[in-house]
């Protein structure tokens, strides 16, 4: 007899054991988490990447397993650079868990031991900023040493850190037997996989950001998928300044303008879509809002920078997006930090909303937009790792899952 699974193993996920694959009831489970969330003044200011890890974490306590949660925070320079303490985070999980958590001042301390020796159901061990030894980000075998004294199966669900190899995604599984992933990385690519496995046509990737030159793995990985790309933010002026339009003083990569004039030339012999701003938010300089002006023509002066799409980009776009039944979105439209020239990336955020079908957003900047947009759970999926999604997309491996492998 063959037997036919109905819920076929995501091409990246191969060979890789979720959560699910372990007994795991009276275990000692070291999770490696992505808890990286903005603070300001010691506040979470955005707590995605909390809310995103807790359904593994529910698991385990549902089961009955003995969860030791870790995960850096921030780039600390030394382990008092204290405005980085776990503190706030674990306080957080505690009130959303309703659960005891233990913070860990020191990450392989003997002292993890014994509270795993009293351990209660309804206890959580989360470990002190795995970044504030150095160990960590150098990968090193002792200090993976030191966790696996402890740990029964290594579970990694950060999928934000997964292009890291540092010592809780890569030297501690590299030790362990029993590993796999939690149900967030599992969705993470199953979400990105979709997109380059048969995704529902159209497929539109809306392009944006800073700079041309980090996305251009990703075009070229997308290129052949996609029934077009839509163009925003800073990268816009690197295609127009191809084209020969005047882009005054927008951010432009003068290395890649000839890689812009042949991409264009590429999607055109394929009759593929590709779209770019026609009006602009300009200004004289990023900061000043009070020359902020409407550019109601392609062409921009030559004291002035483009920051945002205008009204007549905003309705092109829409017009595109509205059609499209898969759409990938990275990067921002414009200068999103500051409210005058937000308008093009929360148009998008709005657009994605309303459209019905699969809207998968990268993470970063524009994941921090489609939140403050308020539109986060209208989108099929919020990426948790701008830089590990992207790495994935364009066909990168990722140290943290290929050490999960047999
Ligand atoms: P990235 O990390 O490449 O996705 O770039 C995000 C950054 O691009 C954000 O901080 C935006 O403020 C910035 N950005 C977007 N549009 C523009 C623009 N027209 N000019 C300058 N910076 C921009």
């Amino acid at each position: 007899m063959t037997v036919v699974s109905s819920t076929p193993v995501s091409p990246g996920l191969k060979n890789i054991k979720t959560i699910r694959d372990f007994e795991i009831t009276g275990k000692t489970i070291f999770l490696r988490l992505d808890l990286n969330v903005p603070l300001e003044k010691g506040q979470i200011t955005d707590e995605t990447r909390i809310t995103a890890a807790l359904p593994t974490v529910k698991y385990c306590l549902e089961k009955g397993a003995k969860l030791i949660i870790a995960s850096h925070l921030g780039r600390p320079k030394s382990a008092d650079d204290k405005q980085y303490s776990m503190e706030p985070v674990a306080k957080r999980l505690g009130e959303l868990l309703d659960v005891e958590v233990v913070l860990m001042e020191e990450p392989s301390s003997e002292g993890v031991k014994h509270i795993l020796y009293g351990h209660m159901r309804n206890q959580i061990i989360c470990l002190e900023n795995l970044r504030f030894d150095e160990g960590e980000v150098e990968n090193r075998t002792d200090l993976a040493q030191s966790w696996a004294a402890y740990t029964d199966i290594y579970i990694n669900d950060a999928f934000g850190a997964c292009h890291r190899a540092h010592a809780s995604i890569h030297a501690l599984p590299e030790l362990m037997q029993q590993k796999g992933i939690g149900f967030l990385i599992e969705k993470e690519i199953k979400m990105l996989d979709s997109l380059t496995d048969h995704p529902k046509k159209p497929f539109i990737a809306i392009l944006g950001g800073a700079k041309v030159s980090d996305k251009i793995p990703v075009i070229e990985k997308l290129i052949n998928v996609v029934d077009g790309f839509v163009i925003g933010g800073a990268m816009a002026y690197t295609f127009l300044k191809a084209q020969g339009i005047p882009v005054g003083k927008s951010l432009v990569e003068a290395d890649k303008v000839k890689y812009a004039k042949e991409m264009i030339q590429r999607m055109e012999a394929r009759d593929k879509t590709l779209l770019l701003p026609v009006d602009h938010i300009t200004s004289t300089s990023f900061n000043d809002v009070t020359h902020m002006r409407l550019n109601p023509s392609v062409g921009i002066a030559e004291n002035e920078m483009g920051l945002d799409i205008g009204p007549q980009t905003i309705k092109n776009y829409v017009a595109c997006l509205s059609k499209a039944e898969t759409i990938f979105w990275n990067g921002p439209m414009g200068v999103f930090e500051t409210k005058e020239f937000s308008k093009g990336t929360f148009a998008v955020a709005e657009t994605l909303a309303k459209n019905p079908g699969t809207k998968i957003v990268g993470g970063g900047d524009s994941a921090a937009a489609a939140v403050q947009s308020g539109y986060a759970d209208k989108m099929t999926h919020i990426s948790t790792g701008g830089g590990a999604s992207l790495e994935y997309l364009q066909g990168e491996k990722l140290p943290g899952l290929e050490i999960l492998r047999p």
